[in-house]
């Protein structure tokens, strides 16, 4: 089969003819329908930090075209999306089934026992199978990973009818959270981001405003249209700084939720939370229910993700459109149709 493999941090992703997985028992196998490209696979490229030979894709939908023994009801021809979590099974968060949290985690498409989907076939554990819903289509599909992310987050976070919501960066993660975040009844939910393209995104998936923080002073803005200072506050970039500005433009007793990983040292003032007795939280990955919960979303309607569906490109068109992602951050999702039109 072809798949679009990994090498090193200085050379393009390789189209390559590989050697087709095939399930072991408690396996099957997916012939993948759609994959979508992730900052997090451009960040592992440009890090250079993983062992050449490694197929990415952690996002993908595909149909069921191979049993490995002991599969139950799963048959030749669901479609399904699937965890891309590989969990330990014995660790405190596995025994309390919060396999997201596994401390032994390793995920799809990085490593090498784990290949990803951009790939023709791919091969998946039945435990982390969900059924795709009749109408929800593949593109949708492809995108139920990085959605559950933002489901998570808003789900752990308390939003009231009364509540005035801001997204800080809307990327992926957060587009799913403003959508998410209204589908929960907030009063309003506003956005701050610096990229035009980014805002008209917001406001496609259903923002009441979006602010761009470098040309506007945020927290007037905010009280402009709001009329408060905002409730809620979701952090999705992960940038050092950014919860310091959450602090200081909360409401009192607002929650805080930090979904963007940054992986530098953060500072912020605690003086200036404690005054207003605001609660700090973070969310990460997904469960079981994350996935479950976002696919009865899109199969009532309620949740329609279109808008973060930029492009779809080939397997061939891989190498190139990858490089292109890594040095021009513009768009939301590419996925990768790596059955030619097929599915
Ligand atoms: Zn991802
Ligand atoms: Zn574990």
């Amino acid at each position: 089969m072809r798949a679009a493999v990994y090498t090193s941090k200085d050379e393009p992703l390789a189209v390559r003819d590989v050697e087709q997985p095939h399930p072991n028992a408690g396996e099957v196998g997916l012939r993948v329908a759609r994959v979508g490209i992730c900052g997090s696979d451009l960040h592992v490229k440009e890090a250079g930090n993983f062992p050449g030979g490694i197929v990415f894709g952690h996002e993908f939908a595909g149909v069921i075209d191979e049993l490995g023994e002991g599969v139950g009801d799963w048959r030749v021809g669901d479609r399904v999306v699937s965890l891309p979590i590989h969990h330990c099974g014995q660790c405190e968060a596995c025994l309390q089934d919060k396999i997201g949290l596994c401390e032994r985690i390793v995920f799809t498409g990085y490593s090498l026992d784990h290949s990803g989907a951009y790939a023709e076939h791919t091969v998946v554990p039945t435990h982390s199978l969900h059924k795709v819903p009749d109408g929800v289509t593949f593109d949708n599909a492809a995108m139920v990973e990085p959605l559950s992310v933002s489901r998570r987050a808003v789900s752990r976070t308390p939003i009231g009818k009364d509540s005035v919501v801001l997204v800080i960066g809307t990327g992926p993660i957060g587009a799913g959270v403003v959508q998410f975040a209204k589908i929960a009844g907030a009063a309003k939910v506003i956005v701050s981001e610096m990229s035009e393209e980014r805002r008209d995104l917001a406001m496609a998936m259903g923002a009441d405003a979006a602010i761009d923080p470098s040309a506007e002073p945020l927290l007037e803005r905010i009280e402009q249209i709001a009329g408060k200072r905002p409730d809620v506050i979701f952090e999705c970039v992960g940038v050092p700084g950014l919860i310091q500005q959450a602090i200081e433009i909360a409401a009192y007793e607002a929650t805080i939720m930090v979904v963007g990983v940054c992986f530098d040292q953060d500072h912020f003032h605690p003086n200036m939370a404690v005054k207003r007795e605001l609660t700090l939280g973070f969310s990460n990955c997904y469960m079981h229910e994350d996935f479950a919960a976002v696919l009865d979303a899109m199969a009532s309607g309620a949740l329609d993700p279109s808008a973060m569906h930029t492009s779809t490109i080939g397997l061939d068109e891989v190498p190139e459109a990858f490089e292109k992602l890594m040095t021009t951050k513009t768009g939301c999702k590419t996925l990768i149709d790596p059955s030619g039109g097929a599915l």
